[in-house]
């Protein structure tokens, strides 16, 4: 190297150094420099905007009771043109769907599948933002099974001192009273009918089916149709005809999944280390979850166009986990088969086709 090279490379390193070391200086100044160019953005996203006329599931919680800070419990929401509506929302719904550009105030109806606590504790928050968030002059509408009316009263209940502080401070045109909480509707498939018509206007049907998670009652999946298009949602199941007679066609199937080859990891894991409890868990689960295997049987069985694997059981910190679910759903199904992370969008165009994406702020 000539002396004059080295020079230069000597000016290089200095200016970088400089650069790095203004950077690291003025970095509270240009956070917040880019958060006034993004926060616009952010505030006045809508994830409807953005996607195609038809219907769309969107993934707001792929996780499970387990903890995992990369998926929030429970929650899948569809658009339907300008309709939303959610299907449970564990821990982190809220958040998650903010975070994806779905107004809480947009939610037409938010449906249970069944009443274990980890797909409704999340509820309360987002009945929250829909009435704080977005001035709502309802209540946040919810239906489910026998019990919901008991659950949405109890947590109106725990919310109640809050809400005073909030009219107190805001005043009533930014949280109106009328628009505090829930308002709970409870419904049961008749004895003898396999389903039951839920919801029913504007071009969208939604229909419940029993699914098979004993010891819980009353649990069940959906089916919504809208612009021709079809998606159904097991909900919490072991493996269910009712689920493959539900998903009949269906454009997308949305599955539970429970790896038995990862659960047994965990089991052994937990027994290994006197976690007897946490192992005893681990092995109950089995019976009324449906493994990865089952889904993709369930998804041959119903000639569904695309699988669709979340709530995943055990959680997959580790890359490349979650391929483990498509492996064993591949054994059973030829077509297209995904595990999803929160922030995933599958779209079904009124024209036909499928287009996945993800939203993520
Ligand atoms: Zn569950
Ligand atoms: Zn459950």
């Amino acid at each position: 190297m000539t002396s004059r090279t080295g020079i230069i490379w000597l000016v290089v390193l200095a200016l970088l150094s400089a650069g790095a070391a203004a950077i690291f200086w003025f970095r509270a100044d240009i956070a917040t420099n880019i958060l006034r160019r993004a926060a616009g953005a952010g505030v006045g996203a809508a994830l409807k905007a953005e996607l195609p006329e038809g219907l769309h599931a969107v993934f707001c919680g792929t996780g499970s009771p387990l903890p995992d800070r990369s998926r929030a419990g429970p929650c899948f929401a569809v658009i339907a043109g300008e309709r939303v509506f959610v299907f449970d929302a564990g821990e982190g719904a809220a958040e998650t769907l903010a975070l994806m550009g779905v107004n809480a105030g947009d939610i037409e109806r938010v449906f249970l599948t069944h009443l274990h606590s980890d797909h409704f504790d999340g509820l309360a928050p987002l009945a929250l933002q829909h009435w704080a968030g977005a001035a709502s002059t309802t209540p946040l509408d919810v239906a489910g099974p026998i019990g919901t009316s008991r659950v949405a009263a109890g947590l109106n209940e725990a919310y109640t001192i809050d809400s005073g502080y909030r009219m107190a401070h805001h005043g009533p045109e930014i949280v109106p009273a009328s628009g505090f909480g829930m308002a709970a509707t409870e419904f049961a498939i008749p004895e003898g009918a396999n389903d039951l018509v839920v919801y029913d206007a504007n071009g969208v049907r939604i229909i419940a089916f029993p699914v098979d998670h004993a010891p819980v009652d009353n649990a069940f999946g959906y089916r919504i149709e809208y612009a021709g298009r079809s998606i159904v949602v097991s909900g919490d199941t072991s493996r269910a005809d009712s689920v493959a007679q539900a998903a009949r066609g269906a454009d997308l199937l949305v599955h539970e999944a429970i790896s038995t080859e990862l659960n047994a990891i965990m089991q052994d894991a937990a027994n290994s280390n006197d976690r007897r409890n946490v192992g005893t868990i681990f092995h109950d689960i089995l019976d009324y979850h449906t493994s990865p295997e089952d889904a993709g049987a369930v998804a041959t069985e119903a000639g569904a166009g695309a699988l669709a694997l979340t709530h995943l059981l055990p959680p997959t910190p580790i890359p490349g986990l979650d391929q483990v679910f498509v492996r064993a759903a591949r054994t059973t199904y030829a077509g297209p088969v995904w595990a999803m992370r929160d922030g995933d969008v599958i779209s079904l165009p009124r024209d036909g086709g499928l287009v996945r994406s993800h939203h993520m702020r």
